[in-house]
């Protein structure tokens, strides 16, 4: 399971390169739908701080 943690920053690029739309917005931080998410991955490579990770 994919999880964002709060060290993101909100810029949005894992959003950007999800190819389920499974990413959005939440407050200052994006969060990932599970229903939607496929787990394949591609998030926890686009993120350059590291915020995203599968627990
Ligand atoms: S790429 Fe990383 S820092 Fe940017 S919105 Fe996604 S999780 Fe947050
Ligand atoms: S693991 Fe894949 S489907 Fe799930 S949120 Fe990340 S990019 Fe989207």
């Amino acid at each position: 399971m994919y999880k964002i943690s709060q060290d993101c920053t909100g810029c949005g690029k894992c959003r950007e390169e999800c190819p389920s739309d499974a990413i959005q917005p939440q407050g200052d931080v994006y969060v990932i739908d599970q229903e939607a998410c496929t787990k394949c991955g591609i998030c926890e490579d686009a993120c350059s701080i590291d915020a995203i990770f599968d627990e």
